[in-house]
């Protein structure tokens, strides 16, 4: 009797793009945005070299961690996901990203 609108795991619909919340580069497009259940918005791809990825070993586990090419903020982790396009998955923090409707989606 819930749910009666949308599916379940599809994200709403947004418009424009993610900044970073230290420096304000366009990180990622609100279309590449997709939901996963993990509590973490996740994208897909990002925009041009705005991500720095830095591979991390730590204790045995190998991660890759992602940062704001501009202002060096950490912004989240990559995962390998088969179920994207580009077979990765963007694990963001939300305190790290700011949704700007003005900008091209
Ligand atoms: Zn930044």
């Amino acid at each position: 009797m819930f749910r009666h609108r949308g599916k379940v795991g599809e994200a709403q619909q947004e418009q424009g793009a993610y900044t970073c919340s230290g420096c304000g580069q366009v990180l990622f497009r609100a279309k590449y945005k997709f939901e996963v259940g993990s509590g973490f918005p996740s994208f897909w791809q990002q925009v041009g070299e705005s991500v720095v990825h830095c591979s991390l070993d730590t204790y045995g586990r190998h991660r890759v961690q992602l940062l704001c090419s501009r202002c060096r903020q950490h912004l989240g982790h990559l995962f390998e996901d088969s179920r994207t396009p580009t077979g990765v998955r963007y694990c963001i923090n939300a305190t790290a990203i700011n949704l700007d409707p003005e900008q091209p989606s």
